[in-house]
């Protein structure tokens, strides 16, 4: 629970707080509970303010690699608007907010005549959560294109880190603990004729035809193991189709599991513990789970134990 001094002491940031805000549209799977407190915010000054007032808090990007517990997220969960969420083109390179949807920014790329975000193309994220999840696709990853990405600390110290600091992995960060991205410098280079939106574009229709984009889902729910693919195993142990309650995993892409119509995000807990077991017991592989769980659900939710 939030004290008064803590919201009197948000309050003065002139953010804007919205208690028990419902999340359930916000995010991808359209399921879970409430923020205690929703804290949108436009400038830099006022996310120092916040971290110097609470220290811990949850971000929410667009939501589109988030399971959101059912009884919400407790205390602080910030969204990042305004000027940071904005977009700055130069020469070379561009500063973007962490709050900027990847979609957007590719479009404002396209419409400077500029490349360097083909990375994200079909990625339905923020800057944000890009380089905390090193997002990507096979036309590259965050990390090929990220140059420096800034931070603020949980005690509202704002520090910058080269690309190399950030600890990048396939679809993982190490990223000091607590600390929210605020801005991101990455690499840009001339596109005058398009010819990489051209390559984008048959990306797009690709994916479109491979991947259920008509239901509810986080993406890709588990990481792909070394040399396999997650959705190859999850449908070599037969599990296309399978659900649980409102949950089902998609007939079209086995790594793809679908809000069905009415799922609660237990059920879809429920449903990644279930294909993580039969894919273990009848491969021998774990599979390492992509979505990222938020709220209080105790220690390890996806344990198959
Ligand atoms: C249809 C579909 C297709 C997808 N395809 C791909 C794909 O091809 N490749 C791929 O990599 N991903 C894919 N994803 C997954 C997802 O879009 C990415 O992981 C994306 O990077 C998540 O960004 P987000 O802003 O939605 O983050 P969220 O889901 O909101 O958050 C993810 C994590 O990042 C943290 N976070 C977010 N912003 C910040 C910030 N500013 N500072 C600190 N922490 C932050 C959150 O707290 C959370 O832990 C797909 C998802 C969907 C729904």
């Amino acid at each position: 629970m939030l004290s008064d001094d803590v919201i009197s002491a948000l309050s003065a940031t002139g953010a804007k707080l919205t208690p028990q805000a419902s999340l359930t549209r916000k995010a991808y799977w359209k399921c879970g509970g409430p923020a205690e407190l929703l804290v949108e915010l436009k400038t830099l000054a006022q996310l120092q303010k916040v971290m110097r007032a609470v220290g811990r808090v949850t971000v929410l990007g667009r939501g589109s690699n988030a399971l959101i517990h059912d009884a919400g997220i407790p205390g602080v969960v910030l969204m990042l608007k305004g000027e940071l969420a904005a977009l700055e083109i130069a020469d070379d390179h561009a500063w973007v907010g962490a709050g900027l949807k990847l979609n957007a920014l590719l479009n404002r790329l396209d419409q400077a005549g500029m490349a360097g975000a083909e990375p994200f193309s079909g990625v339905p994220g923020t800057m944000g959560g890009a380089v905390v999840m090193n997002a990507g696709t096979r036309l590259g990853e965050a990390k090929d294109r990220i140059l420096v990405v800034e931070l603020v600390l949980p005690g509202g110290e704002v520090l910058t880190l080269t690309a190399q600091d950030c600890g990048f992995s396939y679809r993982h960060s190490k990223l000091p603990a607590g600390a929210v991205v605020s801005r991101v410098k990455i690499a840009l280079s001339p596109d005058p004729d398009g010819s990489r939106m051209t390559q984008r574009e048959a990306f797009l229709v690709r994916r479109k035809a491979t991947q259920p984009l008509d239901k509810p889902s986080c993406g890709s729910t588990f990481t792909n193991p070394e040399g396999d693919s997650a959705g190859r195993l999850i449908d070599a142990c037969g599990l296309k189709g399978h659900r649980i309650g409102g949950a089902q995993i998609s007939e079209l892409h086995a790594n793809f599991f679908l809000n069905d119509g009415g799922a609660s995000s237990e059920e879809l807990r429920q449903l990644i513990v279930h294909a993580r077991r039969v894919v273990f017991e009848q491969t021998g592989t774990l599979l390492r789970p992509e979505v990222r769980l938020l709220g209080d659900w105790g220690l390890d939710p996806l344990s198959i134990d």
